[in-house]
């Protein structure tokens, strides 16, 4: 269950990211017990206001009791609707035709197979890490907890 959590913090954290930053593209994803992590392709090292900022928007975005709905669609409907905001840099096997969605209302939506929990309530609330940035390739790195 905690894992659960941790993996839907992921999503509400991306939303912040790319509502707070304008990072699109998710690089890579990671989660292990109370402990995530997204890299996301950004020009540059987020400023101490920002990272403030954004760790409020995820646990605003919490606090708020957002559904994390889950629905299944086929791939060509999910791009007409949809275009590549539901997809990450790692890429959906290509012999996938139903893709797995999951949203939350006008924060993030992307495809994902892993569970979520029903209503962002059930996070908690996040503490976000001190960023990394790795200028050669372009990636920032942020790390959070679970912090309840
Ligand atoms: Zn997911």
């Amino acid at each position: 269950m905690e894992e659960v959590r941790t993996h839907s913090a992921v999503h509400v954290v991306k939303g912040a990211v790319q509502n707070v930053l304008g990072a699109k593209w998710t690089a890579s994803v990671f989660v292990s017990g109370g402990h995530g992590r997204l890299t996301v392709q950004f020009d540059r090292k987020p400023t101490d206001e920002e990272m403030a900022r954004l760790e409020q928007a995820a646990n605003e975005k919490i606090a708020e009791g957002a559904e994390m709905l889950e629905f299944e669609m086929e791939k060509q409907e999910a791009e007409g609707h949809f275009s590549d905001s539901i997809y990450d840099l790692f890429p959906v096997p290509s012999d996938v035709t139903i893709l797995k969605i999951v949203r939350i209302p006008d924060w993030n939506i992307n495809c994902c197979n892993e569970r979520h929990v029903d209503n962002t309530l059930l996070i908690g609330k996040v503490k976000l890490e001190k960023p990394r940035f790795r200028n050669a390739k372009r990636e920032l790195e942020l790390g959070f907890d679970l912090a309840e």
